[in-house]
């Protein structure tokens, strides 16, 4: 008895001497010298896939969809060290006549009618809409409204066309010369390069709200 409690105790302070060491190890592990520059930048993402009234014309995506492309988004933008985390994931009926004007590339009275009720507002950093048809384009960024809107059928990858026009909504522009990068317009490219990386994560602090 005296024996299996000795060892009882010889195993617990092993394993208690591991847990310090680990622990130890740990606290060093962020106590790095890196610059401030290179933390992680967290974005808080609203999602709203946008129905119809009845069903006519809603977009197809389920919110499973959403979490799939914002973990390949994040894969893109983790080259910035931005993370965009979709905390809110919702579907909205939105008038017809609204529904018709957005597939026609008009958003102001979805604009409307989504600020009517709230939200569009607060306690998100940007909002990513997607939807059936938005006027023919694979997305579009209002940069100013911190607004994207997505159709369901681009003609890209639907994660490359969000990484893509959130580029735009943290101030990047086209490049117009390798398809290989993110801001290439209409390709699958991904890369971000280095005065894109800068740019992005000095608007990214500007609006993240940190939480
Ligand atoms: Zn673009």
């Amino acid at each position: 008895m005296t024996r299996i409690s000795h060892n009882f105790n010889k195993a617990a302070y092993t394993f208690t001497l591991i847990i310090i060491l680990f622990a130890s190890e740990l606290s060093h592990a962020g106590d790095t010298d890196s610059e401030p520059s290179d933390s992680q930048i967290l974005i808080n993402v609203s999602a709203i896939i946008v129905d119809g009234e009845k069903g006519k014309n809603s977009s197809i995506r389920k919110t499973d969809d959403i979490e799939n492309v914002f973990s390949r988004v994040n894969q893109i933008w983790s080259g910035a060290f931005i993370k965009f985390e979709p905390r809110s994931i919702i579907r909205l009926t939105i008038p017809d006549d609204a529904l018709s004007e957005m597939i026609n590339g008009n958003y102001s009275p979805f604009i409307k009618y989504a600020s009517k009720l709230n939200l569009l507002t607060g306690n998100y950093d940007l909002t990513v809409i997607y939807a059936h048809k938005i006027g023919g384009m694979n997305g579009r960024a209002m940069p100013s409204e911190k607004l994207v809107f997505i159709t369901d059928y681009p003609y890209v990858e639907d994660y490359r066309v969000t990484s893509h026009e959130i580029g735009h909504i943290l101030g990047l522009g086209h490049n117009v010369t390798d398809p290989e990068r993110l801001m290439y317009s209409g390709s699958e490219g991904s890369t971000l390069v280095k005065n894109e990386i800068s740019l992005a994560r000095e608007n990214a602090l500007k609006f993240s709200s940190g939480l």
